[in-house]
């Protein structure tokens, strides 16, 4: 198959759909791959990389797009809209039904669109997801720490504190794939920690996991409100898939909260579970409200190209072979990619993508 790889144009989007290891893996099944010039210098891979890997370096997005099969990152935008066709199979993250332009451009171009982020195992695990959550979940601690110190703003407390002077204490809403790393990091570093879930089962796993280093309670109103009064750096974690995030957190509660102590809410990206959290961008990714310093970013992956491009590509790669292979076929023999079928055939296929656009 021939496969192209545009350099991404989002907004200081650093990340890229294959790295070389992942050229290499298509050209040694005598796949060609087309790659953009300099598509993936922003996670640290040149030219001449692809090239080692047998890929051909082209100038342009059209003779990117004029392969059978587009794999990326982000949406396209719109100067890429012309650029698709019925022919084509575009594999990458769209996040379609926050975006009734995309759909409707999607749909005129007759192309197999599949979604990465509903591409889903019979478990209901989100394979493609998993690798971004972590990454977020690890930053959000790393940023937590780095906004807490007072040249940044921050109340000036050291979260693994020191013998002699309490740690500080990192609160955790959520305890799924982005709480667990982000509690992961803040033990690591020496913190306090507490996670708040309503899924017991969630709890106890992981009790299983961290022990009795973290403190582990059901994310009810006075828990959460007691935790978040004592915290200096709150985590949001949450997620009730396909949902917007519920609102734990609400402005009264962030009042009451030590004087610039920080919040990162990973779960901006579903509408944030913080009542004074809204998205910022990684140009200017902190505000002060409530006297409280909030940070929103919803693509936190893109600060660290180099990590999640590979880790992307890590996910993305026994998939995208597949489909090299096999073409539209690899979706009748595989349950798993073939619920990442957002349009096919200038029509919705993915059932929540459809249910928010009833006309379409
Ligand atoms: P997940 O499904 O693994 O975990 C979510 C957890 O929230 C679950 O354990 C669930 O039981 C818990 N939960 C649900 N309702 C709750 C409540 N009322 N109180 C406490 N816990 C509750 O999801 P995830 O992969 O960890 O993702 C979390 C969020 O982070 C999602 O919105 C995801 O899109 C987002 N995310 C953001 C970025 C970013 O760059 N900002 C990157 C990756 C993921």
């Amino acid at each position: 198959m021939k496969i192209g790889v545009p350099k991404e144009i989002k907004d200081l989007e650093f990340r890229v759909g294959l790295t070389p290891a992942g050229v290499g893996a298509l050209t040694a099944r005598s796949h060609q791959v087309f790659i953009e010039t300099n598509a993936g210098l922003g996670s640290g891979f040149s030219d001449e990389e692809y090239i080692k890997a047998g890929a051909k370096i082209v100038a342009t997005p059209q003779e990117v797009y004029a392969q059978e099969m587009v794999i990326k990152v982000k949406e396209p935008l719109l100067s890429e809209y012309d650029l698709l066709h019925p022919q084509l199979i575009l594999f990458t993250y769209l996040h379609l039904a926050a975006d009734r332009q995309l759909t409707e451009a999607l749909i005129k171009s007759g192309a197999t669109c599949i979604a990465y982020e509903t591409v889903q195992l019979d478990n209901g695990q989100l394979p493609l997801l998993v690798p971004m959550s972590i990454i977020a979940g690890r930053l959000s601690v790393q940023f937590g720490a780095h906004y807490l110190t007072k040249q940044q703003g921050g109340s000036g407390v050291l979260l693994g504190g020191i013998p002699g002077v309490r740690s500080g204490h990192v609160v955790v809403l959520g305890g799924g794939v982005v709480g667990t790393e982000a509690a992961r990091m803040a033990i690591g570093l020496g913190a306090r920690v507490t996670i708040l879930d309503v899924n017991l089962t969630r709890l106890g796993e992981l009790e299983s996991l961290f022990g009795s280093r973290v403190q582990l309670l059901y994310s009810n109103a006075s828990n959460i409100s007691e935790s978040v009064i004592s915290a200096d750096l709150v985590i949001g974690a949450v997620l009730i898939t396909g949902k917007r995030a519920p609102t734990l957190v609400k402005r009264e509660l962030v009042r009451q909260m030590r004087s610039h102590s920080v919040i990162v809410d990973v779960a901006v990206d579903q509408g944030g579970c913080i009542e004074t959290v809204r998205p910022t961008s990684h140009t200017q990714p902190i505000y002060e409200e409530e006297g409280v310093l909030h940070y929103g970013v919803p693509n936190m992956p893109g600060a660290v190209p180099w990590t999640a491009t590979q880790a992307l590509v890590n996910a993305t790669l026994p998939y995208a072979l597949a489909l090299a292979d096999f073409g539209l076929e690899a979706l009748n023999c595989d349950r798993t990619l073939a619920k990442g079928v957002n349009i096919q055939n200038g029509k919705i296929i993915y059932p929540a993508v459809a249910e928010a656009f009833p006309d379409l």
